[in-house]
């Protein structure tokens, strides 16, 4: 797949709609896919953290999310066309779900925070096939990845943080059934309004 590096760290030159495409032809071929977002201040943190720029880098997909990023790919004549934001890459997922009837699991946020969102959500996709959700303050992990084994969503948010959702998807994905994982940091918030 196709990369810009940054300071050593990866980025998709790729659009929303490019991601989606491809997205699909992944689930079709029964692969995992895992999408983080990249802005500057991450690349800054992951020069220090070697840790995080191995997880960043082995991620399916690095979000070109922060004007800095599309900026210094003009600068070296780089291929990234447009800003891709956390936040609209998963609603273009929740779309993708609403056309397709995939199924969605919701993990992070506050409980009312996470109640408000999946409202909010629920009005804008009318039908959307909510697998699950769980707020980001359990006690009770492994409760989560049974429940998540069980319900098999397609799509999986977590909004823990980063990097915390990222070291959490890494550490579980091999054992969910899930075919898209996003790290989306405080988007149910912003859903919640
Ligand atoms: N959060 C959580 N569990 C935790 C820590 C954080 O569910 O143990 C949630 C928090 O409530 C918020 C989100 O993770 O909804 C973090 O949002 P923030 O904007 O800080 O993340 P960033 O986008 O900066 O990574």
């Amino acid at each position: 797949m196709k990369k810009e590096t940054y300071l050593g760290v990866n980025v998709s030159p790729l659009t929303y709609e490019e991601i989606i495409h491809d997205i699909q032809k992944r689930m079709n071929a029964q692969k995992q896919s895992t999408i983080i977002a990249v802005n500057p201040e991450k690349i800054m943190k992951a020069q220090r953290d070697e840790q995080l720029r191995k997880l960043i880098n082995e991620s399916t997909y690095q979000l070109p999310d922060g004007v800095g990023v599309l900026l210094a790919s003009r600068l070296k004549g780089g291929a990234i066309r447009e800003r891709v934001t956390g936040i609209d890459m998963m609603d273009h997922l929740l779309r993708l779900a609403h056309q397709h009837a995939y199924r969605v699991f919701f993990y992070g946020a506050k409980k009312e925070v996470l109640k408000r969102a999946i409202k909010n959500i629920q009005s804008r996709y009318p039908g959307l096939d909510i697998a699950g959700y769980q707020h980001g303050y359990t006690a009770n992990e492994q409760a989560l990845i049974e429940r998540i084994q069980t319900t098999r969503p397609h799509i999986l948010f977590v909004a823990l943080g980063s990097p915390k959702q990222e070291h959490w998807i890494r550490k579980h994905k091999d054992r969910l059934p899930v075919y898209i994982f996003q790290g989306v940091g405080g988007s149910f918030d912003v859903y919640a309004g």
